[in-house]
């Protein structure tokens, strides 16, 4: 097949520019002439003056989870409980449960959430309702009838009306448990809606998925998608670092699998989140999941069975100590080119910055949480704004930064946090320019996961994972980055998005 007509950007810096690409089978081929004479009649795709880049990546995707949460009722905007009521009323009757997401009680003017006030909309089936910043769930009382009153747990939070009867709201731990214990999916569940999540992940020109939703069994529900032949993307799987023995013992080391779905890295917290207060911050506020001392000891026994670690911080004394903890283990997974990562690296100690490129310790972040958390950030961070989503200084020091969404926290949707990245940070000193942006979500993720020589750029040998866009970006004024859409989707040389002719 030859793509022709159009800006081909490779993203290669030694040929950042190609007006044709040949592709034969599942790649991009070399050597035009060659393929011109050795070829008889191939198929010939007129680009009408469009762009195509290579495959975007979401090198932090909450997918099975996100998937499944394309069907819930979404509360994000409600500003009332009686705009949220409205909002579950309209839900779609199928399904075992009513399932919803995004409600935030803290400015309801009309109450808190009831059990009480989803009964008169939902008798039948259990209603189960997560909060925005997933730490609370709004159940009714079919649900809580699941639990048979086995609510209560350390680290949790059961709330109970004047009389003791829970009102329908659990908070952190309780909450966890009861999701877990009484509102399990069944498998089936989760394989359809991923089967139509990886069409809309496509439509978003996603090509490789590095996916965090590293509960045991998710690598079965990517299997069983690869085996319908309905995997659209090329999946570098999470698993919890608990099971780091289990895998040593089992012989399955981080890079098993196949061309589409391979595990990738163990993962581990360090600490919370920014906008619930948990972050582990250098003023001692916070909360601490896992100490420097663990989690060098994680880091080694993940070296030990062949796994690099991809661990969650956000707050400055949070990412310190998961620096500290790699720079301690070097001689344990250096050695074996294990490629390790910080996930969010949110706020940093200015000192700090320039250890990710010292260590060689990649970067993922989530441009998109920078214009979204910036009142939260200035609120709670005031004093320590001068490291909070150093991207640009991070760049600089020469640290490798691959971007996520972290859906379904924030949309599944790499252009948006190109755009995020260019244009909308509130730190104008570390916004990035568009080839850098594009570096994190092409190039940089492609190397996390050991394929810098079969994808990331558009180069001869490399598989033809490709996005076709409906304009030059490079070629747009600034602000017009905004307009730019999909057009179409290739992973492998097989079209996974709007197959051309297009008008
Ligand atoms: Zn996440």
């Amino acid at each position: 097949m030859i793509l022709r007509n159009g800006t081909i950007c490779t993203l290669d810096p030694s040929l950042p520019t190609v007006s044709s690409l040949w592709i034969a089978g599942e790649r991009i081929a070399g050597g035009v002439g060659v393929h011109e004479t050795s070829l008889p009649s191939p198929e010939t795709v007129d680009l009408g003056g469009r762009c195509v880049l290579p495959g975007f990546t979401d090198s932090h995707v909450h997918f099975p989870t996100w998937a499944l949460s394309q069907n819930d009722v979404r509360l994000h905007d409600c500003g009332s409980l009686a705009e949220a009521l409205d909002r579950v009323r309209s839900a779609p009757r199928t399904g075992s449960w009513l399932r919803g997401q995004g409600w935030r009680d803290a400015d309801w003017p009309d109450g808190p959430p009831s059990r009480e006030a989803l009964d008169e909309i939902e008798r039948e089936r259990p209603a189960m309702l997560i909060s925005k910043d997933y730490h609370a769930l709004w159940l009714n009382s079919a649900a809580l009838t699941l639990a048979g009153g086995d609510l209560e747990v350390d680290g949790g939070v059961v709330v109970r009306d004047e009389r003791g009867e829970p009102t329908g709201v659990l908070y952190e731990e309780a909450a966890w448990r009861f999701k877990e214990r009484f509102a399990r999916v069944p498998a089936e569940e989760y394989v359809d809606a991923m089967r139509a999540g990886v069409k809309i992940a496509a439509s978003r020109g996603v090509t490789a998925l590095h996916d965090k939703d590293g509960w045991l069994g998710a690598i079965g529900l990517w299997q069983r998608l690869e085996q319908q032949s309905a995997l659209l993307q090329r999946v570098w799987q999470s698993t919890p670092a608990e099971r780091v023995s289990d895998l040593r013992e089992l012989g399955l080391r981080s890079g098993a699998g196949s061309p589409l779905l391979r595990l990738g890295y163990l993962k581990t917290f360090m600490d919370g989140t920014l906008g619930s207060q948990t972050a582990w911050m250098s003023d001692g506020s916070g909360v601490v999941i896992t100490t420097s001392e663990e989690l060098e000891e994680i880091v080694r026994r993940g070296a030990e069975a062949g796994w690099p670690v991809g661990v969650h911080a956000i707050g400055d004394a949070a990412n310190r100590a998961a620096l500290d903890a790699f720079e301690r283990s070097r001689d344990a997974w250096q050695p074996l080119g294990l490629r390790q990562r910080i996930e969010h690296a949110q706020c940093l100690a200015p000192g700090d910055v320039a250890r990710f490129a010292e260590l060689g310790i990649t970067v993922s972040a989530q441009f998109t949480h920078a214009p979204s958390d910036e009142q939260l950030a200035k609120r709670f961070w005031a004093d320590r704004l001068e490291g909070t989503y150093s991207f640009g200084s991070l760049l600089e020091s020469g640290a490798l930064l691959a971007n996520g969404s972290d859906a379904p926290v924030e949309e599944l949707e790499p252009w948006a946090g190109v755009v995020a990245a260019v244009l909308d940070h509130w730190r104008e000193d570390q916004r990035l320019t568009l080839e850098q942006a594009l570096h994190a979500v092409c190039v940089a993720p492609a190397w996390l996961s050991h394929d810098e020589r079969v994808r990331g750029t558009l180069v001869p040998g490399r598989y033809a994972d490709l996005v076709v866009l409906d304009r030059d970006p490079f070629a747009c004024e600034p602000e017009e980055l905004r307009e730019v859409q999909v057009v179409a989707t290739m992973l492998g040389g097989r079209w996974t998005h709007n197959p051309p002719p297009w008008d």
